[in-house]
């Protein structure tokens, strides 16, 4: 046997997970089809997620928060309003005595700091430009054989390859998944008026639109815009300029002008999850088990949540000298993160559907939610401890 255990994906899932066990000295193979321990010339371009405490928890205990900390942006307010309504509900850290809910991160400056470190582990091997061809089940060991020719036996095999996975494909675990028949535009803006510490969310009649603080200069802010298929492509369409006018519109104004800081991206949102979270000597973290709207902004969280308890449940059997490959330890992590993906799949079906409709009972509907939400403590706690996962 080669490795005690194999990942096959190396984005944060992936790779927080192979430093999680190359630290406990569990002997780990991490492959990629690209290079992703690569240094990129400007970290602070691509996607950005929103940590909530919980991941930030976590990334403390792999000892890379620090480094991450200095090009974060922490905020300790969430301001969600509906545009078609008068109703909105405003989150404060203070409300469940905290300094913050959370911190917005560019990914690419958590993977610089995961492979920074990873770098230093000589209980791991970083395979690159290795894309997964094949899964051999023997009788005590997974193989994997890559296009590039490397052969790689191990106890226990992680697939980690995201929404697409070809582990999950080749483990035959079915999936369920639909389209949301949105499009996610994601780039960076600089506002007029400042977002300082808040993270807003707005409601509108084509979908929902994020703003998030950014910590890369003044007034910078992530723009992560939901909208309905056709529209999205129409708005495509427009001169950036234009396009920033649009936002400015369907942001009622409340940011002043909008300009454009980097390239837009756009994408087709669906949702994904796999119908069991491991089979035989497979189990699945992040996007290859489950593909959220962002909406919410949870996807990576519960990825970091599914690394942290599945490393956690390996290091235990490894230390008790326990085989890695046990039915009854992957039981346990299915038991604990499948209810836990199917909550946010639902919470952002009903998101869809309260918000999609524009029907005068659905607008009476959510405006009631949100004034009732807001309105009583026990229920505005629990929903901020829910954002900021720690329940
Ligand atoms: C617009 C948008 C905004 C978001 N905002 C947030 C947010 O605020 N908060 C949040 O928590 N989440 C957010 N998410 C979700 C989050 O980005 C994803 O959940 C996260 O990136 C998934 O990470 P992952 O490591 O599981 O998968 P990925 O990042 O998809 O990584 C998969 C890795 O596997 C490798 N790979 C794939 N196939 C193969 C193969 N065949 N062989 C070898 N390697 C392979 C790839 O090269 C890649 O490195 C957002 C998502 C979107 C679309």
């Amino acid at each position: 046997m080669d490795y005690q255990v194999s990942i096959v994906g190396g984005g944060v899932s992936g790779a927080l997970a192979a430093l999680f066990l190359g630290k406990a000295r569990v002997k780990t193979c991490l492959v990629d089809r690209g290079k992703p321990s690569e240094k990129l010339s400007n970290p602070f371009e691509g996607k950005t997620t929103s940590l909530n405490l919980s991941s930030i928890e976590s990334l403390k205990q792999a000892g890379i928060w620090k480094t991450i900390e200095k090009n974060s942006k922490e905020f300790d307010e969430i301001f969600v309003w509906d545009a078609e309504g008068s109703s909105s509900i405003h989150f404060n850290a203070s409300e469940i005595s905290r300094n913050s809910l959370g911190a917005i991160v560019h990914n690419n400056i958590i993977l610089d700091a995961i492979f920074n470190e990873l770098e230093k582990i000589p209980d791991i091997k970083l395979i690159e430009d290795a894309k997964l061809k094949e899964i051999i089940q023997g009788r005590n060991e997974i193989k994997l054989i890559t296009e590039s020719g490397h052969s790689i036996s191990s106890e226990l095999l992680i697939g980690a390859d995201g929404s697409l996975s070809k582990t999950r494909d080749l483990s035959n675990i079915p999936i369920r998944t639909w389209s949301y028949e949105q499009l996610a535009i994601v780039t960076s803006v600089t506002t007029e008026n400042p977002l300082n510490r808040t993270a807003f969310q707005i409601f509108t009649d084509t979908g929902p639109i994020a703003l998030l603080p950014l910590s890369t200069g003044k007034n910078q802010a992530s723009l992560i815009w939901s909208t309905d298929e056709p529209y999205g492509n129409k708005i495509l369409e427009l001169e950036n300029d234009l396009l920033m006018k649009e936002l400015r519109l369907k942001t009622e104004n409340k940011f002043g002008a909008i300009s454009l800081n980097e390239e837009i991206k756009s994408f087709p949102l669906h949702q994904l999850h796999a119908k069991s979270f491991y089979k035989s000597r497979t189990i699945l973290v992040g996007d290859s088990a489950h593909t959220i709207h962002p909406l919410a902004g949870q996807g990576l969280n519960l990825g970091i949540s599914d690394v942290k308890e599945i490393s956690e449940l390996i290091i235990a059997a490894n230390r008790r000298g326990k085989a890695l490959y046990d039915e009854d330890m992957l039981k346990s992590y299915s038991k604990k993160r499948e209810p836990e993906s199917f909550k946010m799949i639902a919470l952002m079906e009903a998101f869809k559907r309260g918000f999609g409709s524009d029907s005068l009972w659905a607008k009476f509907g959510r405006n009631f939610a949100f004034d009732f939400a807001n309105n009583t403590k026990h229920l505005k706690q629990r929903l901020i401890k829910e954002a900021a996962g720690i329940i």
